[in-house]
C-alpha cells in the first residue's frame, strides 16, 4: 500500500525536493489518496512541511520554487486507513514542538491507548490519524538523538509500520524502520535514498538493501548503519515491471496478495482466547445489533457474490435469516422491512453507484446500515450507521481478486462477531476464530498451485464455454469463477448451482463444453461427485478443485486442483483463488488486456 521516498546526499542538494518528489511518483502506481512532504529548509535551518489531498502534482502546484531546499527529505503517498482524506490527516505527522516530522505505511494497532496515554502527558493532537502517534511518542523520547529515540518509541507499538523521520534538532539524518511493510535503501554514489519499493530508487542507483522486519537504520550524508551487517543486492527488474511490483501485471500482483490481504483484514480483530471478533467499526451499534432479526446484503458484481458467501455464514453461524440482493435490482423493489432488520452494503470503491441509491433507499426507511469497504473516506463508508474497512489495500486490475479475499474473511468475522452475541458458543466461536488465523498460511500454500494452473489454462484455453459449478459454500464461487473469466478472457462462462444443471442446463454439455467444478470435502461433496458423474456421462471434460489429500476424485475428472483443508465456510476463501488464477492464466493466453478488459471500468459511479 502507498509510498515512502527519503533522500539524503553528501553535498548540499538544492534538487533534493526534485528528485524525491519524482522518486514519489514512481510509487503512484500502488495507488494514494493524498500526498506530502518535510525538508530541510537550509536558510531557515528549519524544517518545511507541504502536505496536499489528490495526486502528487497537486502537491507541487503548492512548492515554492524560491525557498532554498536541501536535505534530507522525507515524502509519502497516503492510502488512508484511519482517519478520513484530508490535508491534515496527510503524512508527515509532526511532534508538538515541531521537531519530529514522519511518515508511516501500515497500521498501528494499540493506536488508541497510546494516544490517551500521550494526551494525558499533555501532548496536543492535530490529526484523526494512528500514525500521529509514533511523532509524539519519539518526540517523548527525543534526547538530542533521534535514532535512540525511535528505537524506545517503537518499542510500545503494535501492529505494522515502515517509518522514515527527521528531526530539526537532529537534522543530518534519516531513521528508517520496519515491521510487516516494505522498505528498502538505496546505495548511491554520494547519495542515499530510502523506499518503499525498487521502482522509487531504480533511476539513482541499483544497488539496495530491503530491511528486515524489526530493523532500524540510520542514513546520513556520509554513511549508513542498521542493526545488523547486510550486504548490498542488485535489482534485476526492469523499470516497467518495477511498477507493478516485478509482475507483469497488477491483476497478477493482486492475486499474489490475497494471503496479505486476508491478514490485513484480520489483523487485531480475533480474540482467540474468548472465541470472539473485536470489530471497532461496530463499537457504537452494538447493542442495536442484538435486536436485529433480518439482515438484507446489498452488492454488486463480485461484491454481491461475497455476499451470497455472507448469506451461507450469517444464517448458519449467526442465525439470523439473510437476504442477498443485488444494488441494481433491489433499488426498484418494494423493500419490506422493519426496525428490527439492517442492511449491509459490500462495495470495494465505496462509490458503486447502485449501491448507494440502495443505501439511500435503506436510509429514507430509517433502518439499521452498515457498510463493507475498502476505501476510508468514500461515499458509502460516511454515508452508512457504521462500518467495517476490509483493509485490502488499493486494487488497481479492473477485474476485482484481492478484494474479493478481503470481504469474504470481513464477511466471516461479521458472522462471528453476530454469532457470539447470540447463540454461537465460545468453543464454535474458537474454532473459527482460530482457522481463520491460519488462513493466511493456507492461502500461500494455495498460491503455489500457480504453474500448475497455468499449464491447465493452455489445455482449456480454446474451448469458448464453460460451466462453473458448485453447492453451498462454495455455489457464490462458481459464480465468481464464470465471472472472472468472463471478464479478462471474453469466453463464455456461467455459474450454476451443481443441482441446478439437471434442471436445463445439463442440455449443452457435451465435449466442446467444460465444466470447472468446485467440491472441497465438505457436507454436500457427494452431492457434487453425483453432479460431477452427470457431467461425465454426457462427455463433459471437468477441471475439479479439491481438498488436498482426495485422490479418488482424480478416478473422475479429467483434472485437479488441490486446496489445503479448513471448515467448511471458509473455504470459498481459498477455493476462489485457483480460479482467480485460471482466469488470469488464460486471458494472457488469449492475449488480451488483463488489467484494463474491454468495456469494464474499475469503479461503476452510473446506474
Ligand atoms: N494508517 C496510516 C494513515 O491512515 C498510514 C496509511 C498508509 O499506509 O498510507 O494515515
Amino acid at each position: 500500500m502507498c509510498g515512502i521516498v527519503g533522500y539524503i546526499s553528501k553535498d548540499g542538494n538544492p534538487n533534493s525536493l526534485r528528485l524525491g518528489v519524482e522518486a514519489l511518483k514512481r510509487l503512484e502506481y500502488r495507488g494514494y489518496d493524498s500526498a506530502g512532504f518535510a525538508i530541510w529548509d537550509a536558510n531557515k535551518k528549519d524544517i518545511f512541511c507541504q502536505k496536499a489531498v489528490g495526486r502528487i502534482n497537486k502537491l507541487e502546484e503548492k512548492i515554492n520554487n524560491n525557498s532554498v531546499f536541501d536535505n534530507p527529505v522525507i515524502l509519502h503517498t497516503r492510502w488512508a486507513t484511519h482517519g478520513g482524506v484530508t490535508d491534515c490527516n496527510a503524512h508527515p505527522h509532526c511532534d508538538c514542538r515541531k521537531n519530529i516530522y514522519l511518515v508511516h505505511n501500515g497500521i498501528i494497532e494499540n493506536y488508541k491507548e497510546l494516544k490517551e496515554q500521550l494526551i494525558k502527558e499533555g501532548h496536543k493532537f492535530s490529526s484523526e490519524t494512528d500514525t500521529e502517534v509514533l511523532s509524539h511518542l519519539v518526540e517523548k523520547f527525543f534526547k538530542g538523538n533521534l535514532e535512540e529515540a525511535v528505537r524506545r518509541a517503537l518499542s510500545l507499538v503494535r501492529g505494522t509500520y515502515g517509518i522514515a523521520v527527521i528531526s530539526r534538532e537532529d537534522p543530518k539524518k534519516i531513521v528508517a524502520a520496519r515491521l510487516g511493510s516494505p522498505l528498502l535503501l538505496g546505495l548511491g554514489e554520494n547519495e542515499y535514498l530510502i523506499a518503499s519499493d525498487p521502482s522509487a530508487v531504480i533511476a539513482h542507483t541499483k544497488k539496495v538493501i530491503y530491511l528486515d522486519d524489526g530493523e532500524i537504520a540510520t542514513l546520513t550524508p556520509e554513511n549508513f548503519f542498521i542493526l545488523k551487517e547486510k550486504k548490498p543486492e542488485e535489482i534485476e527488474w526492469k523499470l516497467e515491471e518495477a511498477q507493478k511490483g516485478g509482475f507483469p501485471h497488477f491483476m497478477l500482483k493482486e492475486i499474489m496478495e490475497e494471503p496479505e490481504t486476508i491478514e490485513n483484514a484480520l489483523r487485531g480483530r480475533l480474540i482467540i482466547e474468548e472465541g470472539r471478533v473485536k470489530l471497532g467499526g461496530l463499537d457504537g451499534i452494538q447493542e442495536k445489533l442484538r435486536k436485529i432479526n433480518r439482515l438484507i446484503l446489498v452488492a454488486c458484481g463480485t461484491a454481491s457474490y461475497a455476499a451470497r458467501v455472507g448469506e451461507y455464514m450469517l444464517e448458519e453461524y449467526a442465525g439470523i435469516p439473510t437476504e442477498v440482493d443485488t444494488a441494481s435490482e433491489f433499488r426498484y423493489r418494494k423493500p419490506i422491512v422493519d426496525k428490527n432488520t439492517a442492511a449491509i452494503f459490500i462495495s470495494q470503491s465505496g462509490e458503486t453507484a447502485d449501491t448507494l441509491a440502495a443505501l439511500k433507499e435503506m436510509k429514507q426507511k430509517g433502518i439499521l446500515t452498515i457498510g463493507i469497504t475498502n476505501v476510508v473516506g468514500s461515499t458509502q463508508a460516511r454515508e452508512t450507521d457504521a462500518g467495517v474497512y476490509t483493509r485490502s489495500g488499493p486494487e488497481i486490475a479492473v477485474a476485482s481478486t484481492k478484494a474479493f479475499l478481503g470481504q469474504l474473511a470481513t464477511l466471516a468475522m461479521f458472522a462471528v462477531y453476530l454469532g457470539r452475541q447470540r447463540e454461537m458458543a465460545l468453543v464454535m466461536g474458537k474454532r473459527i476464530v482460530q482457522e481463520l488465523a491460519k488462513l493466511p498460511e493456507l492461502a500461500k500454500e494455495t498460491l503455489k498451485s500457480a504453474p500448475e494452473i497455468e499449464k491447465l489454462a493452455k489445455n482449456y484455453k480454446d474451448f469458448n464455454n464453460f460451466w462453473f459449478i458448485g453447492r453451498k459454500y462454495n455455489y457464490p464461487i462458481a459464480l465468481e469463477g464464470a465471472l472472472k473469466l468472463k471478464e479478462i478472457s471474453y469466453l463464455h462462462a456461467e455459474g450454476v448451482g451443481a443441482g441446478e444443471l439437471k434442471h436445463g442446463p445439463i442440455a449443452l454439455i457435451d465435449e466442446t463444453f467444460p465444466t470447472v467444478a468446485i467440491l472441497p470435502s465438505d457436507s454436500v461433496y457427494e452431492k457434487m461427485v453425483s453432479n460431477i458423474q452427470e457431467v461425465k456421462a454426457r462427455r463433459g471434460k471437468v477441471l475439479a478443485i479439491a481438498t488436498q489429500g482426495n485422490e479418488d476424485i482424480k478416478k473422475i475428472v479429467d483434472d485437479v486442483i488441490y486446496i489445503p483443508k479448513t471448515l467448511e465456510m471458509l473455504t470459498p476463501i481459498l477455493s476462489v483463488i485457483p480460479l482467480h488464477l485460471f482466469a488470469y492464466y488464460t486471458a494472457v493466453l488469449l492475449g488480451h488486456d488483463v488489467d484494463k478488459p474491454r468495456n469494464l471500468a474499475k469503479s461503476v459511479t452510473v446506474e
